[in-house]
């Protein structure tokens, strides 16, 4: 097990990881709900996780939406609240300032608030969709925001099955999204996971497929059974942060 920088052994950690980023030559990431709670959206399983009120892995289920859409859509309505006018903190804004220098090559996501999108990254993998688009689950047409927050039937079938573009579990990953994800970390040198429990499949399971080094950046040490050569322990927003200032302070462009 690599030991854990945590606390004032943060900052140390950091330069460890702004070294190994400096190195690589194909540096990739992949983000969980714990990069965005720095932005008040809630995850599933940390301290102040939805976990808390409803158990995702039932109301976020294909089933309950085919037969019980009252309920999923209360859920998402409730999830969808929460990410409504909240913005991409400091940290989306580093990871999006190290891909423009060409210091990380992409974004593998499992988070659907598109906030990586919204502080300016390009080369994003969203690995469960987005809440942006909207289409029936009947037909397969589009829908809208509005048919989705009003609960209206679909536009097209009339059926009550809209719902937002993202992966229920249950669900497949759309099919050359993950296709990609997989290559990109295959082919990398540095993977650095942020934010994630890794406990949702088959997401969990690209850590294993990346050959070169491992960094994990998360609150809470989950790194058992992953081989990690560093795990850094604390806010993802605050550590992305301190780690562009390491960077910029080396006047490397
Ligand atoms: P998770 O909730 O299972 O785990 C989040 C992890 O991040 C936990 O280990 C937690 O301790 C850690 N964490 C929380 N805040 C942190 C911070 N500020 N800095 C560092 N670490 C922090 O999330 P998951 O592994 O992404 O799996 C949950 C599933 O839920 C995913 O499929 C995702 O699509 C969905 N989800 C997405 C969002 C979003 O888009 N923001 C929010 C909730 C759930």
């Amino acid at each position: 097990m690599p030991k854990a920088f945590e606390g004032s052994g943060i900052v140390e950690g950091t330069r460890e990881l702004a070294a190994l980023l400096l190195q690589a030559n194909y540096a990739m990431v992949l983000t969980g709900a714990g990069m965005d709670t720095e932005s008040n959206i809630p995850d599933f399983r940390g301290k102040n996780g939805l976990w808390k009120n409803y158990d995702p892995r039932v109301v976020a289920d294909i089933s309950t939406f085919q037969q019980n859409y009252k309920l999923f859509h209360r859920f998402f309505m409730d999830q969808f609240g929460k990410m409504k006018g909240v913005k991409p903190h400091p940290g989306h804004y580093a990871l999006a300032e190290f891909e423009r220098r060409g210091l990380i090559k992409g974004i593998a996501t499992q988070n659907i608030s598109g906030l990586h999108k919204r502080a300016g990254s390009k080369n994003i993998y969203e690995l469960h969709g987005s809440t942006n688009e909207f289409f029936c689950n009947n037909c397969g047409r589009e829908a809208t925001e509005e048919d989705m927050t009003e609960m209206k039937p679909c536009r097209h079938c009339g059926e009550y099955a809209v719902r937002p573009d993202v992966v229920l579990f249950g669900e497949v990953l759309p099919e050359e999204t993950w296709k990609t994800a997989v290559n990109e970390i295959k082919k990398c040198d540095l993977l650095l996971v942020i934010g994630t429990s890794l406990e949702v499949s088959p997401v969990n399971q690209l850590p294993y497929l990346a050959k070169g080094k491992k960094v994990l950046l998360n609150n809470e040490n989950i790194s058992a059974g992953y081989r990690f050569d560093l795990v850094i322990l604390g806010k993802a927003g605050e550590i992305l942060s301190q780690l562009a200032a390491i960077i910029a302070s080396t006047g490397v462009k």
